[in-house]
């Protein structure tokens, strides 16, 4: 039985990152879109985005 983890946020992820600032990213906490001025990456990793609020989920992806 696969284990399926549901808190996966799935947004549409550009499959070319630009250096941060240069893309316009937002917020990934469920049911909000803020401008996001927080990245968080693991090494080769799609980017997650918060704002300034939310930047504690991110470290979660860390
Ligand atoms: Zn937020």
């Amino acid at each position: 039985m696969d284990t399926i983890v549901g808190d996966e946020i799935s947004l549409p992820r550009p499959e070319h990152v630009t250096a941060p600032g240069i893309q316009h990213h937002w917020c990934e906490h469920p049911g909000y879109g803020k401008d996001a001025g927080w990245g968080f990456a693991k090494p080769k990793q799609a980017p997650h985005w918060f704002c300034f609020e939310h930047r504690g989920d991110g470290e979660t992806y860390l």
